[in-house]
Formats: structure tokens, C-alpha cells, sequence
């Protein structure tokens, strides 16, 4: 059986279920499966498969303590008519790669992969571990996560949904989305500051005793529904295997041939699930971790130095500015062989004075890792760029990658067959492709999401086109020192 242990090595081993509910170890390490589980199958045996049968298998080997039957009822809840492509997640072919489309549920974004089965996970999880309290779920989001969660757990009995964002710091598209969703349990709060403050405010809650029973008094438990939970990582480790067997199935690779896999990165979790692909047994070359001029990662895997001592920008791609990777602790754990001793003293230092350092071990380990960066004028004529070759056309975080990814190419000559994960959907950030493809750019982003259409004739996703009617159910700005407050106060 696979438990789930402290990157920090201070609390005991969990069951799935319990490390899902609980969110984040006692220690305040991240939880992590005691060893990640070989793939069930070869993948050459499963050309031909659904989403939804590749990810009962993947999962399973994660979720052990989950039956069968429970794992089933997950996906299908979670996978069935909610997405609006068949596939869950399309491979589309283009001239030097092949994009993984990972945008087309309910919110736009990658993050409805994960977030909405995690829902189905913990309500199963409660049952399972006979939980009789209910759960708060406390979310910072840089755009995409707060949505998708807001989505997935809109009206899930036994919960409530909170979510913090940085009012300055998303899209239009993506706070409209936010403040008006629906559901008696959805609770949407922008804060004064930035996503590292909103994630950051956030852990504090995590870690304040006096607030957890204040919190337990009104009969519920904390947990978190960013990426920082299990059971929000492993559904994504899902679409990295699936799209290898597509690749397969499409020619494109030989059983058994690497492929690279390049991941706009800002909590270091997608990234991180293709780690954890390959772990299983996928075959990857390189791993190619696209950062936005908010480059601590591409700089961390050049000189393995983490360093969040800088300024911090904001840019085209919202849910890619951040400074502090959470998910990059669950990296530095597996690099080092498991040692968490080593993963706390990293940590502590990053608290205490926003840097660290790491040593040959982890730093070896690293070498699967490309690390580049794109600013925000490389971004934009990505996207032009590729529109015009190809018509095919990308949102900004998916241009970040795309441009890495031209570089990397250029500067290594590797021509592995490369997967390039599609973040978003390009009318999330429809202000910043419009001025990409040369169009007049409208202080309304709805106006600019008609205007793109009208001309490229790429689809609005049902999800956005009928989002400007749409009545604004959460207003108010908060500032971080009101967080707690404002979480008690939703709590009925
Ligand atoms: C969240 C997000 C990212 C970053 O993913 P991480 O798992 O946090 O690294 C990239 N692109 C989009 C569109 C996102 O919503």
C-alpha cells in the first residue's frame, strides 16, 4: 500500500484519503507518496484508450486505499460531459510540436483537470475516513485555480469554498469568472497584494492554532484545494501518460522513444505531474520549464540557487507570476533520495531569508530540467508568430512555453518529438492575443474576445461567451491582515 509522508519528514504516514483531506502535513511539509508507483501497463498496450480509462488506471496506483468502485464513480462525476472536447485533452499536431490541450472544461484552464475530480476525492475521502466535521477549502489564486475550484466545489455538501485573489492581478475574463459564481457554499474575497501575499496569508491561516479552533468550533476543518494537495497532483500526472499513448497511437514517437514535455511553470505543480509521469515510466528526455520575467525557476535550475529576493512583476501572464513554487519542495525531496531533513533545512531558509542553495545530489537530478524564460514582448510575438505559420493560436502562458521551447531547440538541436502542455484558453487573455495578432486592442476585454473571434473564427468556449451577462454575486477587496476574519465570517 502507498502512503503519503512529510517532504519534511516531522508528522506520520497518511492514507490517500487522509493526506487529501488534510491538505498539508502537521509539519508543514507537502505530502508525498512514500514511492511513486510503476504505470500498471505498457503504454503501447493501451492505444486506443479513453481519458477516463487512462486515469482510473494512473490514479489507482496512486489512491490505494480508494476501491474500485469509488475511484470509478470520481472519474465519472468529475470527467463525464463536462469537458467540451471528447478527448478531455486533444494532442494537435503543429509543424515543429505537438500541443496538449488542456483547456477545455468548465473554466478554461489546465486546472479543471484536476479540480474537478478533486471535489469527488474529498468528499469520498470524508466518507471513507468518517469525518464529521465539515471542510473549509481555503484557495489563493493567481487567476485559474480560484475558478476552477470555485467550480468544482460550488454546492458540494459538507464544504465550503474560499478564495482569495490579487485584485490587480488577474485577467478581467478570469476575476468576471470568479465574482460570478454561483452556489451557496462559494465564497470570493480580492486582497491588496499579490499571489505570493495570497498564498502566503493562506499558509499563515494554515498555520495559526487559534484559527483552526476557532474554525473547528464552527465544526469544520481546514484544507486547500491549490497544488499544494495530493489529491489535486496526482489526477494531473493523468494527461502526460494519456498524451504518450496518443503520440503512439499518432506515430509521432515508438514505444518505448522519449519525448520532451514543456510546461509553463509558476506553483511548479503541472511540471511537477510530469515528473511523476515519467517516474511511472514514460519516457522523458527533458523536462522544459518555462517561466515569465519572473524567472526564479529558470535562474534556480541554471545556477541552484533559489533566490525570491527580487521584484516582482506582473506581466501577460498572470498565473505564471510568482516567486515562491511550492510544488518545487516535493521536487527537491524526490532529488535528494528522499531526504527531508535536507528539504527542511531548504525550507527554513527560504522562510527565513528567501533563498537557498542546493547541494550535487539534487543538482545532478536537475539536469533533466531546461529552465528559460520569456518577457512579455517574446510572449506576444510567440503568438503572432505562430498564427500566423499555422493559424493556430495559443493564450499567453502557452507562448511562454512555446518561445522556451523555440530556444531551447535552437540552443540544444534536440529533436525529440516535444509535447507543449496548453494552459489556457487563448479568449481567457484575449486582451494581450488580440494586440499579438495585430488587431486594435479595447479597454473591455469582451470586446476584444469578439474581436479575435471575428477574426480568426477559433470558437468561444460556452463558458466565456455567456460570462459578460452574467450577474456579480462577490464583491469587496479585502486587505491580507482581514483574511482570517473574512474566513470565519463565511463559515455559516
Ligand atoms: C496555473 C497555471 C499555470 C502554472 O501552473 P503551475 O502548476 O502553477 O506551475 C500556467 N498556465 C496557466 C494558464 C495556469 O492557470
Amino acid at each position: 500500500m502507498i502512503n503519503y509522508i512529510s517532504t519534511r519528514g516531522k508528522s506520520e504516514s497518511k492514507r490517500s484519503a487522509e493526506a487529501i483531506i488534510q491538505g498539508i502535513a502537521n509539519d508543514k511539509g507537502l505530502f508525498v507518496p512514500d514511492r511513486i508507483p510503476l504505470l500498471s501497463f505498457k503504454p503501447e498496450q493501451k492505444i486506443g484508450s479513453t481519458y477516463k480509462y487512462v486515469a482510473f488506471h494512473v490514479m489507482q496506483s496512486f489512491l490505494q486505499d480508494f476501491t474500485e468502485e469509488e475511484l470509478k464513480k470520481c472519474i465519472d462525476g468529475a470527467y463525464e460531459g463536462t469537458f467540451e472536447s471528447v478527448d478531455v485533452a486533444p494532442l494537435v499536431k503543429t509543424k515543429k510540436s505537438y500541443f496538449l490541450e488542456l483547456f477545455h472544461g468548465r473554466t478554461a484552464a489546465f486546472k479543471d483537470l484536476a479540480l474537478s475530480i478533486m471535489p469527488y476525492l474529498m468528499l469520498t475521502s470524508m466518507m471513507k475516513e468518517n469525518e464529521d466535521k465539515r471542510v473549509a477549502i481555503l484557495t489563493a489564486t493567481s487567476g485559474d485555480t480560484g475558478k476552477a475550484a470555485l467550480e468544482g466545489f460550488s454546492d458540494v455538501p459538507g464544504t465550503e469554498i474560499i478564495v482569495f485573489y490579487p485584485k490587480d492581478g488577474v485577467s478581467q475574463v478570469q476575476e468576471r469568472q470568479m465574482i460570478t459564481q454561483m452556489g451557496k457554499n462559494t465564497h470570493v474575497f480580492a486582497i491588496y497584494g499579490n499571489f505570493d501575499d495570497a498564498q502566503t496569508g493562506v499558509k499563515r491561516l494554515f498555520d495559526d492554532e487559534g484559527f483552526a479552533a476557532s474554525a473547528a468550533a464552527k465544526g469544520y476543518r481546514l484544507s486547500s484545494a491549490n497544488s499544494i494537495n495530493i489529491g489535486r497532483l496526482i489526477p494531473q500526472v493523468v494527461y502526460y501518460v494519456y498524451a504518450y499513448i496518443k503520440m503512439i497511437e499518432n506515430g509521432a514517437v515508438q514505444a518505448g522513444a522519449p519525448i520532451n514535455i514543456v510546461v509553463p511553470t509558476g506553483n511548479f505543480g503541472n511540471i511537477l505531474a510530469a515528473y511523476y509521469a515519467r517516474e511511472m515510466g514514460i519516457p522523458v528526455n527533458r523536462f522544459i520549464c518555462a517561466s515569465n520575467r519572473n524567472k526564479v525557476l529558470t535562474e534556480f535550475i541554471n545556477t541552484g540557487v533559489y533566490d525570491a529576493n527580487r521584484e516582482f512583476y506582473m506581466t501577460n501572464s498572470p498565473s505564471m507570476d510568482i516567486l515562491i513554487s511550492s510544488n518545487l519542495e516535493r521536487l527537491l525531496y524526490h532529488l535528494s533520495g528522499g531526504d527531508s531533513a535536507a528539504v527542511l533545512r531548504m525550507m527554513e531558509s527560504l522562510g527565513a531569508c528567501g533563498r537557498y542553495e542546493i547541494d550535487g545530489t539534487i543538482r545532478d537530478g536537475l539536469k533533466s530540467f531546461y529552465g528559460g524564460c520569456a518577457d512579455v514582448e517574446e510572449t506576444n510575438a510567440a503568438i503572432g508568430r505562430l498564427y500566423e505559420e499555422e493559424k493556430y493560436l495559443i493564450d499567453t502562458h502557452t507562448a511562454v512555453a512555446y518561445k522556451v521551447y523555440e530556444d531551447y531547440r535552437k540552443e540544444s538541436g534536440d529533436e525529440t518529438p516535444t509535447v507543449i502542455a496548453a494552459t489556457a484558453n487563448p479568449y481567457k487573455f484575449a486582451d494581450s492575443v488580440a494586440a499579438s495578432i495585430g488587431l486594435a486592442v479595447d479597454a473591455d476585454g469582451f470586446a476584444n474576445i469578439r474581436a479575435v473571434n471575428a477574426s480568426t473564427g477559433v470558437r468561444v468556449p460556452d463558458s466565456l461567451r455567456n460570462l459578460e451577462g452574467k450577474e456579480v454575486r462577490h464583491r469587496g477587496t479585502i486587505s491580507i491582515d482581514s483574511m482570517a476574519e473574512a474566513v470565519l465570517n463565511s463559515l455559516a
